[in-house]
């Protein structure tokens, strides 16, 4: 729910709606979109509607709603092969302190996918 986002969080702002992003699915507890600087194509966020920095402060019940959303999103992608990385802090190379889980699909065929993005 929203009492649990932040004024200055740029994620949560993204939640919230007040920056814009490329949505690809939401729920009531979570949120994807694609990576402002992909890895590659189709590089997706999926993040708890939970403040936090570290994934051990994020409530179990937004864990277990983010991780079937990251499924979907793998899923959705068309593509056999990906990544799931999820960094938790500066030294482990964290840049934004909400909690987010990267879907970096490996491709080599990039037609049509976007297309399935909007099939969530
Ligand atoms: P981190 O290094 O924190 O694990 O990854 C942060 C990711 O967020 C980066 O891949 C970066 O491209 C992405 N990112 C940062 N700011 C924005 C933004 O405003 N919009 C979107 N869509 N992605 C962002
Ligand atoms: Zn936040």
């Amino acid at each position: 729910s929203a009492s649990h986002l932040s004024d200055n969080c740029i994620f949560c702002k993204i939640i919230r709606g007040e920056i814009p992003s490329q949505k690809i699915a939401e729920t009531d507890k979570s949120y994807a979109f694609l990576d402002i600087m992909p890895l590659s194509e189709g590089h997706a966020l999926v993040i708890p509607k939970y403040h936090a920095e570290f994934m051990h402060e994020v409530p179990d019940e937004y864990l277990a709603d983010a991780m079937p959303l990251a499924k979907k999103v793998a899923v959705a992608s068309g593509l056999k092969y990906y990544n799931i990385l999820q960094n938790n802090g500066k030294l482990a190379h964290q840049e934004v302190p909400h909690v987010h889980f990267h879907v970096i699909p490996k491709n080599k065929e990039e037609d049509g996918l976007a297309m399935r993005w909007t099939q969530l």
